[in-house]
């Protein structure tokens, strides 16, 4: 069942995932099929292999009322979370409970939980949209439980609790888990390849940090089940822990979510304005330069009254993944208006300034997007070209502010120019008069 909205039913045909490219669409109903099938090959061998014991369906309550409790503590972060991750895999601490299930259920319980946890999450976290993505995420835990299970079964962990007791089953635990970890970060990162073609291999990877997260889930999954197994009466105590836990851990992420631009994923205004003081006294104290370009979509008004406000939106996620993908990782991209972009280029000279701002116009003025437009047809924008002023610290401004007047200066120049064009800032005198024309096209 596909909701968007409240609870709005969306009839199979108006499903958002068969707006995703072939390859993409081919890739996701395969890996939700092969997790079907999983599904019902472990509940058959379960019913083979005899009834579920009264430990076990406590075991799996306990689980369910913990990892619930924890879903709905931590769920004002997550949601912020998973509006930053964007095209970049979003990981969660989940995989804590499902982990410490597999070593202390069979398959055919682990499964549930799972369903259970992103059923929960999908009403009291997410928002009841992109159902397709919460199935997916769910059929990717399914197959790496199925995995790691394996990897218990076929290292000798063959009946509950599976825990370390030996060095052996120490490494054969670890291995499981290096395993779960590896399967449900390959499936995801296919999954965002094949479906954001735009999107680069590193925002694809994410950040190692993000990865720690899952780390963390892991291992304390394992202690979660062994305390579970012989001290039930602690896993309350652990379950405060892990919620501080979760606090601290992702505080960073939370702080960084809270800089982030949800709509194109770029820094906001006020993460910017902390961080360009910040990159000139680093540029003074090493005696290096900053470049600043400034740059304003032409006409972009056009393209939301020709397309709508949503095509427009899209196009300037686009944008944004196109600029991102001309400059290092070091360099700062925000949005600091509704079309307007900073770009933050430490070390950068003016000549590399203007190389960099060449590169970025030619991709602009060739980049296609493809929207959905109000009458739910599919059109390509091709070309949104846009007008770039720049400025170089310390050989144009010596403070932030007059660096900023500066590159906006060049810009308006580059607007009056006819737009489409890279105008950079001169020293002296007064900057507005001197302002050099570089590329007009
Ligand atoms: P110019 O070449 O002079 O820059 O023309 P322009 O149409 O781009 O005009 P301007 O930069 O002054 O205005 C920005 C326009 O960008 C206004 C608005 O229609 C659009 N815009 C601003 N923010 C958003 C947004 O978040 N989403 C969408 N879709 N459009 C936006
Ligand atoms: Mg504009």
């Amino acid at each position: 069942m596909i909701l968007i909205g409240r609870s709005s039913w969306v009839p199979p045909r108006q499903w958002k995932l068969w707006s995703l490219p072939p390859a993409a669409l081919g890739y996701v109903i395969a890996v939700d099929l092969v997790a079907v099938l999983i599904t019902v090959l472990a509940a058959r061998s379960s019913l083979l292999g005899g009834p579920i014991s009264d430990a076990e369906w406590t075991a799996f309550a306990v689980l369910a009322v913990a990892s619930t409790l924890h879903l709905e503590s931590a769920r004002g972060i997550e949601r912020r979370r998973e509006l930053a991750a964007n095209t970049s895999p979003h990981t969660n601490l989940k995989c804590l409970w499902v982990f410490a299930s597999l070593l202390l259920l069979p398959l055919s319980l682990v499964i549930p939980l799972v369903v259970l946890a992103y059923v929960y999450s999908w009403f009291r976290v997410y928002g009841r949209k992109i159902a397709h993505r919460k199935v997916f995420s769910t059929a990717t835990y399914i197959l790496a439980s199925a995995a790691a299970a394996a990897v218990l079964r076929a290292g000798g962990l063959v009946s509950e609790p599976r825990l370390p007791t030996d060095f052996w089953s120490l490494l054969v635990v670890l291995a499981a888990g290096a395993t779960w970890w590896l399967v449900n970060y390959a499936l995801v990162i296919g999954a965002i390849l094949l479906s954001s073609p735009d999107a680069t291999a590193r925002d694809a990877l994410g950040e190692l940090s993000h990865q720690l997260v899952i780390c963390a889930g892991l291992g304390l999954g394992i202690a979660i089940a062994a305390v579970q197994s012989s001290y039930p009466w602690v896993v309350p105590v652990l379950m405060v822990t892990v919620l501080a836990l979760h606090r601290d851990l992702l505080l960073p992420q939370y702080q960084r979510a809270a800089g982030v631009d949800v709509k194109t994923g770029l820094a906001t205004p006020s993460y910017w304005a902390n961080a360009v003081p910040a990159e000139l006294a680093r540029a003074e104290s090493l005696r290096s330069s900053v470049g600043l370009l400034m740059l304003d979509l032409d006409k972009f008004k056009e393209i939301n009254d020709t397309y709508g406000h949503p095509a427009g939106d899209r196009a300037l996620k686009a944008v944004g993944e196109s600029v991102r993908a001309e400059v290092r990782q070091g360099d700062l991209v925000a949005r600091v208006g509704g079309d307007e972009l900073a770009v933050l280029l430490p070390g950068a000279s003016e000549s590399e300034v203007l190389e960099i701002a060449e590169r970025i116009r030619d991709r602009l003025s060739t980049l296609a997007v493809s929207v959905d437009t109000a009458a739910n047809r599919t059109a390509v924008i091709s070309g949104v070209p846009a007008s770039f002023g720049a400025a170089v610290y310390p050989d144009v401004a010596g403070t932030m502010d007059q660096l900023v007047l500066a590159a906006d200066n060049a810009l308006l120049t580059a607007k009056r120019g006819g737009r489409n064009q890279i105008v950079s800032a001169r020293p002296n005198p007064p900057l507005d008069r001197a302002d050099h024309q570089v590329g007009d096209h």
